[in-house]
């Protein structure tokens, strides 16, 4: 990996003051021959590579790091700012109004299978999602949405394969006013190519209904071609954010860089695979550790960092030991993963952390639950926090409704905590801030 390359070209030199030009010199040619390899855009390595070396020569070497990690470090920042964006996740309006999402891109990219799992995500969030079968050209495109549909328990409008898509659209969002549902998926039709037909189409469907977010999808697996039809896409008929999918059979993620840089547009999620679960939200830290390889040396620069409190990492492991670890440990542990990274990459360096059973743990912790863990938690007494134990049913039917949460969410998180418990009981030194000891410096 790259990381592994870089400690190669380093291992001889100390740590010192400032990086001097031939320290990054050195460090960025490795870096570009692994975005290029990667699949990103020679344009944006470029731009990039330039970005990095302005900021880094003369830069500050931190306590703890060599040269060669403090330039993975800027080189990661400047990762993370060059996918990152303000907008996370996709726009609804506000209440009950309607908002029509319009789900564009090329024939197989995966629009019909992403319209279907973002569905179930809003579904699952309370609202009330109609999916519109408007892709009237490929053959048994109307019963692939409806088998999808009925698998997340969403309807699906249709009227056949004989009327335009834009009629179909009309009728979809009057449907759904009558119905009382709250958001309205397009699931249009794509081609093999760009073509003039397929964007004339969306444009007429634009201009007749309120839409008010285009979603693009894009196959990673694509690379490049992904990166040059998210850019016609938004020159010809403007799109909001976009959606990456198969990026479970991507190994290099060259397209998720070069996009936003690209076209301006943010990644909001990413396909993790063909089942109507696979689909996360798109973390552009996690794409950066990705994309360099480089979990370990992640994992000092955040020590060097200090954005782990030592003392309080080592007063929490004093609590572990003497098991009175609670919920506001808890939670400041689950803040303090957040902030380095996400729980995910944080647990993947850990020893006997891996596959399947990291799969396990993320579906445990799913980061995006962390506001409706903090409302439990912060409804529980001091006292219910510090001796979880005491936590008896009607504590907990108190708790949840404080919290505004069903008692099963809260009999929910008392049992993650005890099995987060009990894991990093586990792992002893995973709070002591000796993170990054079985690395390879
Ligand atoms: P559309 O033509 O854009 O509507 O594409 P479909 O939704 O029909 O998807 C085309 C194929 O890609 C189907 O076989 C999907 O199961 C598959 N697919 C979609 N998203 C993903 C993903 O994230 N990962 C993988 N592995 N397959 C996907
Ligand atoms: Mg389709």
């Amino acid at each position: 990996s790259l990381s592994d390359k870089l400690q190669n070209v380093f291992k001889n030199l100390r740590s010192k003051g400032k990086l001097t030009e031939s320290d990054v010199k050195t460090a960025l040619k490795e870096v570009k021959m692994a975005l290029l390899e990667a699949d990103v855009s020679f344009k944006v390595v470029k731009q990039f590579i330039k970005s990095v070396q302005e900021r880094a020569v003369g830069a500050d070497v931190m306590n703890g790091l060599n040269p060669g990690q403090m330039v993975i470090k800027i080189v990661n920042e400047e990762l993370v700012s060059l996918m990152g964006s303000e907008m996370k996740e996709i726009a609804l309006k506000p209440g009950n109004e309607i908002t029509v999402i319009m789900m564009v891109g090329l024939q197989g990219a995966g629009k019909t299978t992403t319209t279907a799992k973002l569905a179930a995500k809003l579904k699952s969030k309370g609202r009330v999602p109609l999916l519109a079968a408007c892709d009237v050209y490929r053959p048994a495109a109307i019963q692939q949405l409806q088998i999808n549909g009925e698998k997340v328990g969403v309807e699906v409008f249709s009227m056949g394969d004989k009327q335009k898509p834009v009629n179909i659209a009309k009728a979809a969002i009057e449907h759904a006013k009558s119905h009382n549902m709250n958001v309205v998926f397009l699931d249009t039709a794509g081609r093999l190519h760009v073509d003039e037909d397929m964007m004339n189409e969306l444009i007429e469907i634009k201009e007749a209904v309120q839409v008010d977010q285009t979603l693009l999808v894009v196959d990673a697996m694509t690379g490049q071609d992904a990166v040059n039809v998210s850019q016609m896409f938004n020159d010809k008929i403007g799109i909001d954010g976009v959606v990456l999918t198969k990026l479970d059979g991507d190994t290099r993620g060259g397209a998720a860089l070069s996009i936003k840089a690209t076209c301006g547009k943010p990644i909001l999620y990413a396909g993790m695979g063909e089942k109507l679960s696979d689909l996360e939200q798109f973390y552009p830290e996690r794409m950066a550790s990705r994309i360099l390889g480089m979990g370990d040396v992640m994992t000092l620069i955040e020590k060097a960092q200090a954005n782990l409190d030592e003392a309080k990492a080592k007063e929490m492991e004093q609590k572990l030991k003497k098991a009175s670890f609670g919920f506001d440990d808890y939670l400041e542990s689950m803040n303090q993963m957040k902030n380095m990274g996400g729980i995910s990459s944080v647990l993947s360096m850990m020893p006997g952390i891996g596959g399947s059973k990291m799969k396990d743990i993320e579906g445990m912790i799913d980061e995006s639950a962390l506001a409706r863990t903090e409302a439990i938690i912060l409804s529980m007494t001091p006292k219910e926090r510090a001796n979880p134990d005491i936590l008896n049913p009607s504590r907990k039917k108190r708790i949840a409704a404080g919290a505004g949460v069903d008692i099963s969410e809260v009999n929910r998180l008392v049992k993650q905590f005890e099995q987060s418990r009990k894991m990093m009981k586990q792992l002893p030194g995973m709070m002591g801030g000796k993170m990054g000891k079985r690395g390879k410096f």
